[in-house]
């Protein structure tokens, strides 16, 4: 179900019935090729950034889950028509034990995996310290026509699992950036284990997502005892560790990232190829075809051209006889 959806959106997204698509279901980095992992079994990502590369040159997937993107980022670490950039808690056998800065991809691949290993306790500022120079660094040099943003909500502050110390606020901030690049982008979610914070914040940035202002007081909801004692969208944020990542670590990552990404050729071109068909037939584009009442596009009426020198069963066939004598 989740990576039927995450498909769709990514068959949406090249067919431009929209400029962004949400899949809040899906998200599931860590799932290999043979491997279940890390409660992920389809990688869903990496089926819908396939579906993507059929119409796009080259597709960024950027990763703010605590845990590092694992799973997309070994399906795609030999090539450079996708660039993944993973944010995430790195040290101390945290799951899922990858994800260091040196593992910067290999072969065609070379310089197109990034990654941003951070220490815990991080909060909304030093975040977003290293967030906006990294992918403004990756934008300058990669130019993808596609974006693909895992959101996993693991790396709020008080997740079970995490041990960041993002706010709702912070956590939107980066969707919010990623959102104003102005790429077509398929945005899902991912991990996220204190679940009144995970529906907080994948409410708030829908709201991001698609212009909508939201009132910090929660609307009332046979679930809204979960959100006691505040019943807000943005409670105080409690931290539990210190920030353990210093300034001058955070300028050293930036560094390192910044001066690997100018190794990279500028955005990478690809081979004409025939565009094999979409994984899923497009609703909105049946609907389009079957309504009688509405002229055929150009488009369709170019496809329905027959080019001449074709073989054909008619009048004109001369095959048959050929065949007969
Ligand atoms: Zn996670």
């Amino acid at each position: 179900m989740y990576t039927g959806a995450s498909l769709e959106g990514a068959v949406k997204l090249n067919n431009n019935h929209c400029d962004i698509a949400i899949n809040w279901s899906g998200g599931l980095h860590h799932a290999k090729k043979f491997e279940a992992s890390g409660f992920c079994y389809v990688n869903d990502i990496v089926i819908a950034i396939l579906e993507l590369l059929k119409y796009h040159a080259r597709v960024l997937y950027i990763d703010i889950d605590v845990h590092h993107g694992d799973g997309v980022q070994e399906a795609f670490y030999l090539t450079d028509r996708v660039m993944t950039v993973s944010f995430h808690k790195y040290g101390n056998f945290f799951f899922p034990g990858t994800g260091d800065m040196y593992e910067i991809g290999a072969e065609s691949g070379r310089y197109y995996s990034v990654n941003v290993p951070l220490k815990e306790g991080i909060d909304d500022g030093s975040y977003f310290q290293v967030f906006k120079p990294v992918i403004s660094s990756v934008m300058e040099f990669y130019q993808p026509t596609a974006i693909v943003l895992q959101c996993g909500a693991d790396s709020l502050a008080g997740d079970r699992l995490g041990c960041f110390s993002l706010s709702t606020k912070g956590h939107g901030e980066c969707v919010k950036f990623v959102k104003d690049l102005n790429v077509p982008t398929l945005v899902v979610g991912g991990g996220g284990y204190t679940l009144r914070n995970v529906a907080r914040c994948w409410t708030y940035e829908t709201s991001l997502l698609v212009d909508e202002q939201i009132s910090n007081e929660l609307p009332y909801t046979e679930y809204l005892e979960f959100f006691a004692p505040d019943f807000t969208l943005h409670p105080e944020v409690v931290t539990r560790q210190e920030n353990a990542n210093s300034k001058q670590y955070m300028e050293a990552i930036v560094k390192y990232v910044c001066d690997n990404l100018r190794m990279c050729q500028h955005s990478p071109s690809v081979q004409m190829n025939d565009i094999p068909p979409d994984a899923i037939e497009d609703d909105d584009k049946t609907k389009k075809e079957d309504d009688p009442d509405v002229r055929i596009s150009q488009e369709l009426e170019d496809k329905m051209i027959e080019p001449k020198n074709e073989f054909y069963d008619g009048d004109k066939d001369q095959d048959k006889e050929d065949m007969e004598t």
